[in-house]
């Protein structure tokens, strides 16, 4: 029998949970998780570590207890039933336990997405922010993320749900539908129980105006209807539009009708969508427009349109993700001029503020030549999304830990790399990477530490995730799995510090 039988030897002396939670890390019973005991009508639940994976168990009699399945056992007197993680329990789990599903948490001063493609980093994620003034997304997957790592939208959020539980983490968390473009896939995210759809506009955005001839931009406004056309000038040209810290915006005309040009239609997709799936929901949702994955850096002047835009067609937008200048490539710091950054931020933030929404910084991880900025500029107000970085930990875990699975892991993801950039882009020098046969084992996990290796790596999770042998056996999935369950707290640990240096760049208390 398993170490955790023990808690039978208290319950009846200990109706009080944190006295329970106590006695179990002071008798270091260290298959079950403290944090995760909790007990409702006098029906008790704590998770437990097996070897074969985590259990749920459910001590008790009655209508909670029915509500889950698994296997019976009686001892000293007591049913307890052993549970799968399931989604059937999970499910029933976000019933008894309101804490463990999803809500909407935008509305907080500083939020942050924390993307977990493996669906194992939401425990040490929650064990930094109980600590800190901040609301976590804890579930936040794009399509794309979903395609590569083969998972779905109810198995990510039911991972979250299971880390929130164990964890004993009852402050509120969201999930994000992240950069969602096409209507069913919104519709897919809600009746998952998602609390946030962040929609990618990217492909209603027309990039290639910036560089037509000026005549040939003229002629394309000229198509758009009069009467449009008319409301723009009349609203937007001879105007000085003032913004919160003293800026201020105007157009002339040839900007005007290059920005109506990109971003008309991408407005149109937004006001659309907001008004057939997000306004009358029957629950709130945080509605992110994103127009940042396009080749249009997006100007103050853009973004004060796109804004001005919104309003006026009644769309409340919990944040909008402009696309700064410079580079926010995957898991790397910002890459570009810090002064015109910062000075173009400024006004991005000062949009923000005037219209009621927060900046939306994406591809977050790893930015902290930037985050100063962004924790000042918008007076601790923003969101922020991380993902990639979090598995990056998970793979610097593994370099630590099983450094003949990340040798092999390594190769194959150079071999596939031509492939992988065609989801990302990235512009890792491959030739800067040291040969991995010249490296000893302790050395690996430096690679973790260099640019062009992170995003070798980086990019690469979903081949490495989905790679097969000849016999249809998974290459490396498994094994990474099994290395991050049996060194569960490295992982844990290596991420409080990781997104813990986040959180301190961006002044976060
Ligand atoms: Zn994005």
């Amino acid at each position: 029998m398993s170490g955790w039988i023990r808690i039978t030897d208290y319950i009846d002396c200990s109706e009080d949970v944190q006295s329970l939670r106590k006695k179990v890390r002071d008798d270091g019973i260290n298959d079950i998780y403290p944090d995760s005991i909790h007990s409702v009508d006098g029906t008790m639940f704590f998770i437990v570590r097996e070897q074969e994976g985590k259990r749920l168990v459910v001590i008790g009699e009655g209508k909670i207890f029915d509500k889950f399945s698994g296997n019976v056992i009686t001892h000293k007197g007591y049913n307890i039933k052993i549970c799968l993680l399931s989604h059937q329990n999970c499910s029933a789990l976000r019933e008894v336990f309101p804490f463990t599903a999803p809500v909407s948490v935008l509305d907080n001063p500083v939020t942050i997405g924390l993307g977990d493609r493996l669906g194992l980093a939401s425990a040490g994620h929650i064990r930094l922010i109980k600590k800190h003034d901040v609301k976590p997304v804890l579930a936040q997957q794009s399509m794309r993320e979903l395609n590569l790592t083969g998972r779905t939208y109810t198995g990510v959020l039911d991972d979250v749900s299971w880390a929130v539980f164990q964890e004993g983490y009852t402050g509120g968390f969201g999930a994000d539908g992240d950069h969602l473009k096409k209507p069913g896939e919104i519709q897919m995210a809600l009746d998952c129980g998602y609390t946030m759809i962040t929609l990618d506009c990217s492909e209603h955005i027309n990039n290639d105006i910036p560089s037509l001839s000026k005549e040939r931009i003229k002629e394309k406004y000229d198509s758009v209807c009069d009467c449009l056309r008319r409301d723009y000038e009349d609203r937007y040209l001879n105007k000085t539009f003032k913004l919160p810290e003293g800026y201020e915006i105007t157009f002339t005309l040839d900007s005007l009708m290059e920005i109506v040009l990109i971003y008309q239609d991408a407005i149109n997709f937004a006001v659309d969508i907001y008004n057939k799936y997000i306004k009358n929901y029957h629950r709130k949702v945080d509605f992110e427009v994103s127009i940042d994955e396009t080749l249009t850096p997006t100007s103050p002047q853009a973004h004060f349109f796109v804004a001005t835009e919104l309003e006026k067609a009644n769309v409340k937008a919990a944040s909008v993700a402009p696309r700064f200048c410079g580079e926010f490539q995957k898991g790397i710091d910002y890459i570009g001029n810090l002064k015109d950054f910062e000075r173009e931020f400024k006004v991005h933030a000062a949009i923000a503020r005037k219209f009621g929404y927060k900046i939306s910084v994406h591809s977050g991880s790893d930015k902290f030549s930037v985050f100063p900025v962004i924790g000042r500029e918008t007076a601790g107000r923003y969101h922020l999304k991380t993902a990639g970085t979090n598995w990056l930990e998970a793979v610097r875990v593994i370099a630590c830990k099983c450094p003949d699975l990340y040798r092999e892991m390594h190769k194959y993801a150079l071999g596939v790399l031509e492939e992988a950039k065609k989801y990302y882009h990235i512009s890792a020098d491959t030739s800067k990477i040291p040969d991995i046969d010249t490296l000893s084992d302790d050395e690996l996990p430096t690679l973790m530490d260099e640019n062009d290796s992170r995003q070798v790596i980086h990019i690469t999770y979903g081949l490495l995730l989905q790679a097969k042998d000849s016999n249809g056996d998974y290459i490396f999935k498994d094994r990474i799995y099994k290395v991050l369950y049996d060194y569960e707290n490295a992982y844990y640990e290596t991420l409080e510090s990781h997104i813990g240096k986040h959180l301190t760049k961006l002044g976060v208390k």
